[in-house]
């Protein structure tokens, strides 16, 4: 066995983490002026060394550290440094719920804000975006760092001054469609972004492996192109199943058949049904699906003469959902009823390729090891384990395994009562809004008393603060997977919250269910104390936000910082006992209820349990009937099913049936890993143009001098149409088109041009577009001086989103042709490769071409 001491990470690191240690020493005895000074000691020490951030690691590190105790009050634990110094290496830091992320994240953040560029910290969902905005804000008023906040609540003119602060908190996707948007602006000055420096990506797994799967995408509704719709209608009645299309009804797909497409090439005479300028197979297709596999009243219904879709698993009815990519629109064509807009994508990116547009780039989770592959080979970030501060010892005991649903969740029902009578505190997670309120309903009829949490966006706020107090007694907790996320349990309760809590209610009579009577403040608190608390009353709820230390500063705060330092002492201790009684009781309860698609997103919901070395125990409850593995689990499960003739009730426990299990579960991770790796590997193709179109755009709308952009898409154009003049034996119609599309005023006619060599033609058509030009410029200079430049301007960027927005949708049609195009040929990937080469090359062209065109006749826009 390999020596586990040798790969312990602190090891290697032990040299630095000592010198942080001293140099924290040093600055210890420095006065809170000095300190903040030691900011702008380490810019000027960073200019010396040319920027080499990793040569004051350790001097940057103990400052913050210094800062994070004065403020808060909090000494870093060794493995936070560590955590810290491997966020800085461009790495993943695996350290479990409530190791303390949050401030492990603030060590490389000012490290490399101290670069001066920038530095996001990227969380998952506004209310932590926020939460941490406000700890940093604290924290770094002892160094001189601003910090930012974006959320979707940011207004979009305050939004360039919040990215330009040192330090950037922010949710992923306001991050991705502010990116999008930048790269849509018309003017310069409405830039929000700087270009993507370090980020620090919180909860990594979440953002760049669950949300990875689906493209943020700005869209706009486009018109309508009925008699599409229409007509494909009708080619596709005269079209008969098996012989001119086939159906695949696992996959819910349709294939033509070569007769099939024969046929359609006919009836709507058209030369090439595959053809990416020809829209017409995606109509096809969907009408066909529309035909054969979309059934009115089991897929559908039809009410107030519209489509609304049926689930297929619920049978609910899913009103105001619409069916992507057409299909809909087919569906309502097919009914004959009035066939709605259709959505067409501006822009769009993938999460992964957003992040990789930082310099630098790092993530922190509980959860990452299992992924490890992934990130190591889409984002090169390797996953290193961080050692938990203290020994971690919750029991993962072994799944139970019942026959049926029903009984599962009876048992759970039942576990859940016999730990509500002793006290336990316990957390059950499960897989969606429907389940977790199925066992609502059967915690309501064994009378116990439980919260129940689900992961809507509205209610991210709220269900935070009951997570915080899931660890308390008697508290039973029902969640989905992702509610209260980022969040940890703290057993006994979170005393500071809690006194923040009492506090606030008292002022504001804020009816917090939690605490619901006051009246254990009045037995705290001396008489006195209690006539100040209410002589604040009309006090403003601002101060109280900003709480804790901040009330020593200000004078007027100072009693009630007195009050609350009083009242955070007495419910401390009652946390504690509270704590000591749940150690006792053994920890927080764990049950999951089912298991997730990936073993990830079961740690998660593990390792809600047993944080800082505490007590704790988690169990997953399982059914053969679980989606999971009726869908993934194949014959041998489904044979065990049969040959298991046990009580329902008593749950099954055999090494065949775990072996079965895990293998089913990777199945579907290995399926969902599939999935993410073919839109990276897709989305690379369009990445590299964006990357190009984009950098075009960027150059065009800082330029102040456009005319020489546009004298060189011209030159490019007449050097490109030469070639086409010389590859068609010098076909006369080319010179006249280019002529034409010139606008030049050619003194010599066409016969001459034709007599001269090709290099005097270029010579000849270069001198005369910049004579055409000049004239031009003259002209409308005199007109209204810089008129010209705005025109270049405008025209350049307006020709480059058009052609783009219709690169986009090509570049989608065509992936689906390809993935029609390609059973049992070579590889779809690098057929879709070559292909977007040539669209994106006629793209370049098209776009030179009408910029040239509309500027060289801009003329006309001014005479009208
Ligand atoms: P994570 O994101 O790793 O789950 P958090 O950053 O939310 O953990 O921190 C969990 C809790 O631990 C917070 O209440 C925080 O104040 C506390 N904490 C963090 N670091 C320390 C420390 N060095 N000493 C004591 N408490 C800490
Ligand atoms: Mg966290």
């Amino acid at each position: 066995m390999l020596n586990l001491l040798q790969y312990n990470p602190i090891n290697k690191h032990k040299t630095k983490i000592n010198q942080i240690d001293q140099i924290s020493l040093k600055l210890k005895k420095y006065s809170d002026e000095q300190l903040k000074e030691q900011t702008h000691q380490l810019k000027i020490k960073l200019q010396n060394v040319n920027f080499n951030t990793d040569i004051i690691l350790a001097e940057a590190f103990a400052t913050i550290k210094e800062a994070i105790y004065r403020s808060i009050g909090l000494t870093l634990f060794e493995v936070q440094i560590l955590g810290g110094i491997i966020l800085h290496q461009n790495n993943i830091a695996e350290m479990k719920t409530g190791e303390g992320k949050t401030l492990v994240a603030l060590l490389p953040a000012y490290l490399n804000a101290l670069v001066g560029k920038g530095v996001h910290i990227i969380t998952v969902n506004d209310y932590l975006a926020e939460r941490d905005f406000k700890l940093a804000c604290n924290i770094f008023s002892y160094l001189d760092i601003t910090i930012g906040l974006v959320t979707q609540y940011t207004n979009y003119s305050n939004r360039q001054e919040e990215y330009g602060k040192d330090i950037t908190y922010i949710t992923n996707s306001e991050l991705g469609f502010d990116y999008l948007k930048d790269n849509m602006a018309i003017n310069s000055k409405d830039i929000v972004q700087r270009d993507f420096y370090y980020a620090i990506v919180d909860e990594v797994d979440s953002i760049l492996i669950d949300e990875a799967r689906t493209p943020l995408i700005i869209s706009g509704t486009t018109e309508i192109r009925h008699n599409l719709y229409e007509k494909a209608q009708l080619v596709c009645n005269s079209l008969k199943n098996i012989d001119h299309y086939k159906i695949d009804e696992k996959s819910r797909n349709v294939i033509l058949t070569e007769l099939g497409v024969s046929i359609c090439e006919k009836l709507l005479s058209i030369s090439n049904l595959y053809e990416i300028s020809s829209p017409w197979i995606k109509y096809i297709l969907n009408a066909l699906k529309a035909k054969e596999l979309f059934l009115k009243n089991k897929d559908y219904i039809i009410k107030n003469n519209q489509i609304i879709i049926v689930d297929e698993f619920t049978g609910r009815v899913m009103e105001g959902r619409r069916w992507s990519d057409g299909l809909h629109q087919s569906i309502e064509a097919k009914e004959n009823i009035k066939i709605e807009a259709e959505n067409k994508t501006l822009a769009s990116i993938t999460y992964q390729n957003l992040f990789l547009l930082y310099k630098k780039l790092c993530g922190m989770t509980g959860t990452a090891k299992t992924e490890e592959n992934e990130f190591l080979s889409i984002y090169k970030m390797p996953v290193i384990t961080i050692p938990t501060n203290k020994k971690c010892i919750r029991k993962d005991l072994p799944d139970l395994v019942y026959r049926s649903e029903y009984s599962k969740w009876q048992s759970i029902a039942n576990e859940c009562f016999d730990m509500y009578k002793t006290g336990r505190p316990t957390l059950i997670g499960t897989t969606s809004i429907e389940k977790s309120e199925l066992l609502a309903n059967m915690l309501e009829q064994l009378k116990i008393p439980y919260n129940l949490l689900n992961a809507k966006p509205e209610n991210i706020a709220r269900e935070a603060e009951i997570i915080i107090q899931a660890g308390k007694k008697f508290a039973i907790t029902i969640s989905t997977n992702m509610a209260g996320r980022g969040t940890d349990i703290i057993l006994g309760g979170n005393p500071e919250k809690i006194t923040e809590f009492k506090i606030e209610n008292f002022l504001f009579g804020k009816n917090n269910r939690y605490n619901k009577n006051i009246k254990d403040i009045e037995d705290i608190l001396e008489k006195e104390e209690l006539s100040i608390l209410k002589a604040n009353i009309d006090l403003n709820k601002k101060n109280f936000s900003n709480k804790t230390r901040n009330y020593e500063k200000k004078d007027n705060n100072k009693q009630l910082y007195q009050i609350y330092q009083k009242l955070l002492k007495e419910y401390d201790l009652l946390c504690k006992t509270e704590k000591h009684e749940i150690l006792n009781l053994g920890g927080l309860y764990v049950i999951g209820t089912e298991r997730h698609e990936s073993r990830r997103i079961d740690n998660q919901l593990r390792g809600r349990s047993g944080r800082q070395g505490d007590r704790g125990t988690s169990r997953f409850f399982l059914s053969l009937q679980d989606n999971l593995f009726r869908i993934f689990g194949g014959s041998s499960i489904e044979n065990l099913m049969k040959t298991l003739s046990i009580d329902d009730s008593i749950p099954i426990e055999s090494i065949i049936l775990t072996k079965s299990l895990n293998s089913a579960q990777k199945k579907v991770e290995a399926y969902f890993y599939d999935i993410r790796k073919q839109l990276f590997e897709y989305d690379e193709v369009i990445n590299n143009q964006r990357k190009a179109i984009y950098k075009e755009r960027k150059k065009i709308l800082n330029s102040t001098f456009t005319r020489d952009c546009i004298i060189e898409y011209a030159e490019y154009t007449i050097d490109e149409m030469l070639k086409i003049y010389l590859k068609n034996n010098r076909d006369r119609k080319i010179l006249e088109q280019i002529i034409q599309l010139l606008n030049i005023n050619t003194k010599i006619s066409i016969n001459i041009l034709e007599d001269m060599k090709t290099n005097e033609v270029k010579y000849y058509l270069n001198e005369q577009l910049r004579i055409s030009y000049d004239l031009k410029e003259i002209y409308l200079e005199q007109l209204r001086p810089g008129l010209i430049r705005q025109l270049e301007k405008y025209y350049l960027l307006q020709q480059i989103d058009k052609a783009w927005q219709e690169h986009i949708e090509k570049m989608s049609l065509l992936k689906e042709y390809i993935g029609w195009r390609s059973y049992g040929q070579q590889d779809p990937l690098i057929e879709y490769k070559n292909e977007a080469f040539h669209l994106f090359i006629n793209m370049i062209t098209y776009i030179r071409q009408t910029v040239i065109y509309l500027v060289m006749r801009s003329r006309l826009i001014i005479d009208v």
